[in-house]
């Protein structure tokens, strides 16, 4: 009997049905539920950021609150929707009253980021403030530092582009922050088209895709993205 072969969206799939019972760390004592992730499991561009907070922690969806609507507006900005890309966040459980995250839970949970990340196979991994930027770039550098600039590495075995950007929920309160996320994140549409190879635009007829990189070939190619 030849085996059948799964499928990485399946396998992602399968992969988040076992997180949902994680004990890896102690945030699974006071968690509603572990947040995976969420959005386009073939995104080219996924975005990480820091763990969910008390809306995401409910809906089990992450960046559903506050610092979420900013974000669907960033990416609406870019001519984007979530349906785009794919979403997730360094921890994947609410630590309590929203505290950052510890070492040994960033540790605990690393395993499950990595894997989406292979799963997934992102061209550029956005990390939205500081956790997300040092555990994927591996270096100590914070936020303030190295917003904005494009980093080319290999996590999770695959080469990728790390482009690290203010948290929005740190740019919420802060407008001088906010414009500096604007103007960083304006830049994805052409960081993401250069590591893309040319798709065909799909005729009329056929469906539209919901691959980032079709997407992008095509109506924001025409809106003048690149
Ligand atoms: N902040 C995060 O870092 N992640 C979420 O999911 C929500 C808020």
């Amino acid at each position: 009997m030849s085996a059948v072969p799964v499928e990485p969206v399946d396998e992602l799939q399968i992969y988040a049905a076992a997180t949902a019972a994680c004990t890896r760390c102690r945030l699974a004592e006071g968690r509603t539920q572990v947040v995976f992730g969420a959005g386009n499991p073939r995104a080219d561009l996924m975005f990480v950021g820091e763990a969910p907070g008390f809306h995401e922690d409910k809906q089990g969806i992450p960046f559903v609150g506050q610092a979420g609507k900013l974000l669907d507006g960033l990416l609406a900005g870019v001519g984007l929707q979530r349906e785009d890309v794919y979403i997730a966040n360094v921890l994947k459980c609410r630590p309590p009253g929203n505290r950052d995250p510890q070492a040994d839970e960033i540790e605990a949970c690393e395993p499950h980021l990595f894997r989406q990340i292979e799963l997934i196979e992102p061209k550029v991994i956005a990390t939205l403030g500081n956790f997300a930027t040092k555990l994927l770039s591996g270096r100590p550098l914070g936020i303030t530092r190295v917003h904005g600039q494009e980093q080319a590495l290999t996590i999770a075995g695959r080469s990728v582009v790390l482009f690290p950007l203010y948290h929005p929920a740190a740019a919420l309160y802060t407008p001088a922050m906010l414009k500096v996320l604007e103007s960083d994140f304006a830049r994805l549409p052409e960081i993401l088209g250069r590591g893309l190879a040319p798709v065909a635009v799909p005729d009329a007829e056929e469906p539209a895709s919901d691959n980032l990189s079709q997407a992008l070939s095509g109506p924001a190619e025409q809106l003048g993205l690149f």
